[in-house]
């Protein structure tokens, strides 16, 4: 069996390692390559796109895949639909393996959006100091409302930097209550912007939102292709010895 995993997220990075306690098990982990210093894994891996629907079916052909896990971000929203299209070409089988979606609990103050248009709309014209946690792929949208300041944080940082009132933050998860409420203490936050990737690595920042009395604006997830879908590593394993009838 060769299991190719789509990356870029730490539920792909734990399934990986499981994966390496297998090593009869062939397995792939795949990265689009947008980080700079992605967290390698200890099983062998390639990085880039792989070229659409056709590149990624003959990716699978020819290196002989016989099950695809799209462990991909909740906020891709290509990967997974190219991947239940070259899966169905190719005749295998595809489990997504997502985080589930953060859900307002009591004390939040959440505004759920569709899009970051929708942010802007719902921040509106007075100034307001945005903590903003959107990845660095989108920040540029927010080039658009130049009144606010913006503590913009990103896992690598922002070059060139589009925002002109703004402090730039980078920062891995997992990130810790204490640590958010300090940082939008300092920063004297008034709202926190994000998008609802899920997953406990960056969840702190909700609870300080919560602590703090501070509103939270969340762009909801994109839409993605009907397909088996689990939420742990442990279950993507137990789905990988079912598909292949082995015993892990
Ligand atoms: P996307 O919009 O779904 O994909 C765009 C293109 O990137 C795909 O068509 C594919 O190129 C390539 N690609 C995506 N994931 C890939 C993978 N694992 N391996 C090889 N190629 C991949 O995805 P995205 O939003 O740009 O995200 C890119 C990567 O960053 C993904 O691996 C995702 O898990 C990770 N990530 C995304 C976010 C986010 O907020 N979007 C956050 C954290 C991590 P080809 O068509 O050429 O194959």
């Amino acid at each position: 069996m060769h299991i190719l995993i789509l990356g870029g997220t730490t539920e792909a990075n734990e399934l990986s390692a499981l994966l390496a306690q297998h090593p009869h098990i062939k397995a792939t982990l795949s990265y689009a390559g947008r980080t700079q210093n992605p967290t390698l894994p200890t099983i062998p891996c390639r990085i880039g796109g792989f070229g659409g629907v056709a590149g990624l079916a003959a990716w699978i052909r020819e290196h002989s895949v016989s099950a695809v896990i799209d462990a991909t971000h909740p906020f891709a929203s290509i990967m997974p639909f190219n991947a239940a299209s070259a899966c169905q070409q190719t005749g295998i089988p595809l489990l997504a393996l997502t985080r589930p979606e953060w859900k307002p609990e009591q004390g939040d103050n959440w505004q759920q959006v569709q899009n970051h248009h929708e942010v802007l709309n719902t921040l509106g014209q007075p100034p307001q100091r945005i903590f903003l946690t959107v990845g660095r792929l989108e920040i540029d949208r927010y080039a658009a409302a130049p009144q606010h300041f913006y503590i913009a944080r990103t896992i690598d940082p922002v070059a060139p930097q589009p925002l002109p009132n703004a402090v730039w933050l980078t920062g891995r998860g997992p990130f810790t209550v204490e640590g958010e409420r300090e940082l939008l203490k300092n920063h004297n936050a008034t709202v926190v912007v994000t998008k609802n990737s899920g997953g406990k690595a960056t969840k702190a920042k909700l609870i300080a939102a919560r602590e703090l009395g501070l509103p939270v604006i969340m762009v909801a997830r994109p839409p993605k292709p009907d397909v088996k879908t689990t939420h742990s590593a442990a279950q993507a394993m137990e789905w990988i010895a079912r598909t292949h009838k082995a015993s892990l």
